[in-house]
């Protein structure tokens, strides 16, 4: 029922305001749950930029009151929350990536996974280039400074057109931020505005809530935004309408926060949609419907709403122990998994239910928590599933296990409901998960569900790809459980 699946990062960025660094703080707070472990902020004076980051939370790397912050308080600010797609957990690999170069000082923040990014390496590396990190945000740095680079009319339009691969990317110069958003629009980015009409770029409009902005519009596919004293400046790397989009629908299904809009729509409305849609192709004959909190509870909605089937609560979540599968290693996320959900006996004891959820992935959580709910007494257990059947890993910025490693590969329906022992088993289909969408179907990627890759992957390369020579650095571990 908890998915494993993680998430990928989070950015912000702010110009202007003598608060630019709160907000920050604030808005990566609301971003959290796109990763949890490392955080890290980027300011600039006008002139010269500073960064400090480190691993774990937010609420961890910048404490209330403790000194990076009050050190990071600069009016142009960018701010960065990780989960590890490319290079492992480590501090070395924690962002914003501050650098100087032969035009001076720029700190980049990046959600996505680039595809080239080892071609890339071993290019830089071929001709003496060193690298001290192993993520692949580094890469982009070496493109950046690169003297046939440099010399272009515009050095960072030229530089996109050399990435393949998914990315939503902030740079931070000392003047300005520069947001661009890759051409097939796979990782989202929106542009906000706040009450004193600064102007505010992050990954997801939950952020802009927090911090009491509103949401102007996401940045375009193939598009770069520009915040500086001036205001909003756009252009375009790539010409509008020459590639079509290929959204990652799983920002709607499972990541995206509820609140956020996400490809013109409200993430809620769309999984309740999801739900009704659900109940209208898998029905059951059942008692309650009940969500996997929290990402399940806008579908069990929609399908409670749809099946006319009352709607409870039959898992409650500790909200004190974090998102669940956030953590790298495997033994951390089964603990967590058990401490995270506990079942209402009240609500389940000699029903028949309908559990919801938003996706499978190994299915050996959710057949977990099925045990779980028939030693509470449930009578029948229908498992409905709000996406398709997940068959084939991301290579995009989300860390599904590996193709082996999924439920629904080499499984049919029928070994699917053998294996979770519920008594049966429903996935929305692709074309009625497309079809509560808001944008035509083709400008969504489905590859995780049908295997088509819009950007062309090697398939054989791991997420450890760049980690050839055991790079490591530590930082104070004192503190790491805190
Ligand atoms: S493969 Fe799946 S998770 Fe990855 S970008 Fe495409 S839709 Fe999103």
């Amino acid at each position: 029922m908890i998915p494993e699946k993680r998430e990928n990062c989070g950015l912000f960025g702010i110009y202007g305001g003598a608060d630019a660094v709160e907000k920050t703080y604030f808005g990566l707070h609301s971003l959290q749950h796109r990763g949890q472990e490392s955080a890290g902020i980027a300011s600039s004076d006008g002139d010269v930029i500073q960064c400090y980051t480190g691993m774990g939370r937010v609420s961890r790397v910048f404490r209330s009151g403790s000194g990076p912050l009050e050190k990071l308080a600069n009016p142009i600010v960018i701010g960065h929350v990780r989960y590890s797609t490319t290079g492992s957990s480590e501090v070395l690999n924690s962002q914003p990536v501050l650098c100087e170069y032969s035009r001076g000082q720029v700190a980049v923040a990046h959600n996505g996974n680039l595809v080239n990014a080892a071609l890339l390496r071993d290019e830089y590396e071929a001709y003496g280039s060193i690298f001290k990190s192993t993520s692949d945000t580094e890469v982009i740095i070496h493109l950046l400074a690169k003297p046939t680079h440099v010399g272009k009319p515009d050095p960072l339009a030229h530089i996109l057109n050399h990435l393949q691969g998914a990315y939503s990317l902030l740079f931070l110069f000392p003047d300005r931020i520069e947001a661009a958003r890759d051409p097939f629009g796979i990782r989202p980015l929106c542009l906000g505005q706040t009450e004193k009409g600064c102007y505010v770029v992050a990954s997801e409009s939950c952020a802009f809530d927090t911090i009491g902005a509103k949401l102007i519009r996401e940045v375009e596919p193939g598009e770069i935004v520009t915040l500086d004293k001036e205001g909003v400046h756009s252009r375009f790397f790539v010409k509008p309408g020459t590639v079509t989009p290929a959204h990652c629908t799983f920002e709607l299904v499972y990541f995206a926060k509820q609140n956020s809009i996400i490809s013109g729509e409200n993430v809620h409305e769309f999984r309740k949609k999801l739900g009704r849609r659900l109940a209208i192709e898998h029905p059951a004959d059942a008692d309650v419907v009940i969500p996997v909190p929290d990402s399940g509870t806008s579908a069990a909605i929609g399908y409670s709403e749809q099946s006319k089937i009352p709607f409870d609560m039959g898992f409650v979540r500790s909200h004190y122990i974090g998102r669940t599968f956030i953590s790298p290693e495997q033994k951390t996320r089964e603990l967590e998994v058990k401490l995270k959900l506990a079942v209402v006996r009240e609500t389940v004891a000699g029903k028949r239910i309908v559990v919801v959820d938003d996706s499978i992935v190994r299915g050996t959580t959710t057949k977990g928590k099925i045990r779980t709910l028939r030693q509470a007494g449930a009578k029948e257990i229908h498992m409905r599933v709000s996406c398709p059947p997940i068959r084939y890993p991301c290579f995009y910025g989300v860390d599904f296990p590996t193709k082996e490693e999924l439920l629904a590969n080499n499984r049919d329906l029928q070994q699917i409901r053998e294996f979770l022992e519920v008594d049966s088993v429903g996935y929305m289909s692709l074309e009625g998960l497309l079809s509560c969408a808001n944008l035509p179907a083709k400008n969504y990627c489905t590859a995780c569900w049908n295997g088509r890759y819009r950007i062309p992957v090697d398939t054989t390369v791991s997420k450890f790809a760049l980690e050839r020579y055991q790079l490591r650095m530590f930082e104070d571990q004192s503190r790491a459980d805190e």
